[in-house]
């Protein structure tokens, strides 16, 4: 990793800034029939038809989203892409584009940002999309990653967080907060390495969610699934900051309530089980945890009959009208008010 105090890594001061960009990008290629010009001029051309552009942008700090000490930054490649890439989905969009901006330290050598382009092109060939421009500076001492997302919908088929009603159903994909659950696994793993770092740890029991924190995949699959189902929702947003916290975006824009149903929340076994191993409760962390990536939905009753049984898709709840407010039902019949405790980077925890 970067740390390495290996010899034959290549200082980047050696290549320049423009060597570095001619570097890092020689070998992009675009591919989308809407890509007019890409990396080379002083900007892209870009060319839709009638199509809506939606576009979205992320910036990631390092210390603050994401620690470069077991985040190996192939996968910190990837996942910004991803997590730029979840928000066009939400929209009900496709994405087609995306330019990706660095601000770059010494500390790191050239092959260290080779790496973190090898996770990004990964990202940008699985999801289809042209990396078509950028910027590269220097910065004095962390790494800052930005990427904005370009993508494209038909007209009538966006989704706003917006168009919620009373009676939708309320609905997820996948399940929930085991990224949460594998960053408390990294963390821990990090301590205990700092004790003894010729500790070996056994992660086995914690592949999937330590992925899920690793390696998130953002849902491309549900926007092209609801086009099959021939469903399209009334409203829509992307799980970034843990569950609790999206419900109440789309319930305030939509001006509606909502019913929970904790029993019918999404869990995989690893997060049960990892739960339970750090005495946590796991709704808490599916309500709390964040960075799950999943798209969380309403659909309009009429359509229950189009999603009902698919493996992707949980109802998880319903919407109500505003005055009944916005509860959880837990497994013992309680009401308890959601509260948006999500994930923020701008809390001094
Ligand atoms: P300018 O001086 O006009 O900002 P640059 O020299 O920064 O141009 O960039 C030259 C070309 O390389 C542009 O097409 C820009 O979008 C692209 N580019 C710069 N940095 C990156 C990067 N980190 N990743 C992808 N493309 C980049
Ligand atoms: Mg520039």
């Amino acid at each position: 990793m970067i740390e390495d105090k290996n010899q034959n890594k290549t200082d980047i001061s050696s290549l320049g800034e423009f060597g570095l960009i001619d570097h890092l990008t020689k070998k992009i290629k675009v591919t989308q029939k809407s890509t007019i010009k890409g990396i080379g001029d002083d900007a892209a051309v870009l060319e839709f038809d009638k199509e809506h552009i939606v576009v979205t942008t992320d910036l990631l700090v390092e210390g603050v989203h994401f620690d470069l000490s077991y985040m190996p930054l192939k996968h910190l490649g990837y996942k910004s892409v991803v997590v730029n890439l979840s928000d066009v989905y939400a929209m009900n969009a496709m994405a087609t584009q995306i330019t990706v901006s660095i601000a770059v330290s010494n500390r790191f050598p050239l092959e260290a940002l080779e790496e973190l382009y090898a996770g990004i092109e990964t990202a940008a060939k699985m999801y289809d999309v042209d990396v078509i421009g950028g910027d590269t500076t220097s910065s004095t001492t962390g790494l800052l990653v930005s990427v904005t997302a370009i993508g494209t919908v038909n007209k009538k088929n966006v989704v706003y967080r917006n168009g919620a009603k009373a009676n939708d159903l309320l609905v997820v994909t996948g399940d929930l907060g085991a990224a949460y659950m594998g960053l408390q696994i990294l963390e821990r793993e990090k301590e205990v390495f700092k004790v003894n770092p010729n500790n070996q740890p056994d992660l086995d029991s914690y592949t999937y969610i330590i992925e899920r924190q690793l390696k998130p995949e953002a849902r491309k699959d549900i926007v092209k699934l609801l086009v099959d189902l021939d469903v399209k929702p009334t409203s829509m947003i992307d799980i970034s900051d843990g569950l609790s916290s999206e419900i109440i975006h789309l319930c305030k824009q939509s001006d509606v309530g909502c019913d929970l149903y904790e029993e019918k929340i999404p869990l995989d076994p690893q997060v049960i089980s990892t739960c339970e191993e750090f005495n946590i409760d796991s709704t808490t962390i599916a309500l709390n945890g964040g960075e799950d990536y999943e798209l969380l939905m309403t659909i309009s009753q009429e359509d229950f009959p189009k999603i009902k049984g698919n493996p992707n898709l949980t109802v998880i709840g319903y919407m109500k009208e505003k005055n009944a407010g916005m509860h959880l039902i837990t497994r013992a019949e309680t009401q308890i008010p959601l509260k948006a405790q999500g994930w923020n980077s701008l809390d001094a925890d």
